[in-house]
């Protein structure tokens, strides 16, 4: 009777070794694969070397990273796509179809041009790997000039608060967004990922020393009033104009400023009276589904 009890624990013994050996062999499987995985991962990858402070608002907030980072994009092939300066854009051209107002809409290395001008809104999205991974340079030292006019003219401090934007920052973003008010009233403050105007690094968002950020309580502000009035001056637009959501399906933005060079700035300025890309080009800015 001793005995058996005794063989009984033996073999319970036993029982727990073997169950301890399988859990650390897969334990060390699981670590040694997650390993191997690592180098292969060459997908986007940003080095960020400064972030910007962050904030957080109502509906329209953004946050984001400021301008000055490195990027290495490689797509998932291993093979690099260079796409450029995109305010010269050079490569095959392929012509995909005519604007209402008599314009040639095409593509270079899947980013959509109208007249030299790169077009990313709801209608025309750009490449998930296309990834400048910050604010194009010229844009940056515009920005800084119009920023610089701000403070000698009306003494106000004001910088690029959100500038370029990740495709994969931007679908955290929007995702986040449609979780919380639904996609359908996402879609009104916050394009989906491909499709922001941030991820072409030649868009930003400003704010001002003590206003609010990036929300519709900086609309009427003597900030916002001199960019509405001056940012023509230094190459940019005023993207989201007031009233024109049909026109440009986004809310109007007061603090969204977009370079184009300032030929067509001060043509879009209109006297003060904003006309829009989609307008001016007659072209479309509507989801496909
Ligand atoms: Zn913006």
């Amino acid at each position: 009777m001793k005995k058996k009890k005794n063989m009984k624990r033996v073999y319970i013994f036993i029982a727990i070794v073997i169950l301890i050996i399988i859990n650390v062999t897969v334990a060390v499987i699981l670590i040694t694969n997650d390993k191997k995985k690592k180098p292969k991962n060459n997908e986007v990858i940003t080095t960020t070397t400064k972030v910007a402070k962050t904030t957080t608002t109502e509906s329209t907030a953004t946050t984001t990273s400021s301008t000055t980072s490195k990027t290495t994009t490689t797509t998932k092939a291993g093979e690099k796509v260079n796409y450029g300066n995109v305010l010269e854009p050079t490569g095959e051209k392929i012509v995909i179809g005519r604007s209402s107002k008599g314009y040639e809409i095409y593509q270079i290395k899947g980013i959509t041009y109208v007249d030299g001008y790169l077009i990313a809104n709801k209608t025309y999205g750009l490449p998930e790997d296309y990834n400048p991974g910050a604010l194009n340079s010229t844009v940056k030292s515009a920005a800084a000039k119009m920023f610089e006019a701000a403070k000698n003219e009306i003494g106000k401090n004001m910088w690029a608060q959100s500038g370029f934007r990740s495709y994969s920052t931007q679908k955290n973003l929007y995702t986040r967004y449609a979780n919380r008010d639904g996609k359908e009233k996402a879609d009104t403050y916050s394009a989906r990922p491909g499709y922001s105007e941030h991820q072409s690094g030649l868009a930003f968002d400003v704010c001002a020393t003590n206003k609010p950020c990036i929300t519709s309580g900086f609309n009427d502000t003597e900030e916002a009033k001199w960019l509405a009035d001056n940012a023509y001056k230094y190459g940019f637009i005023l993207r989201y104009v007031k009233d024109k959501s049909n026109e440009t399906g986004y809310k109007y933005e007061s603090w969204h400023f977009r370079y184009v060079g300032t030929e067509l700035a001060e043509k879009l300025y209109n006297n003060g009276d904003w006309i829009t890309m989609e307008d001016y080009f007659g072209i479309t800015s509507e989801y496909q589904d």
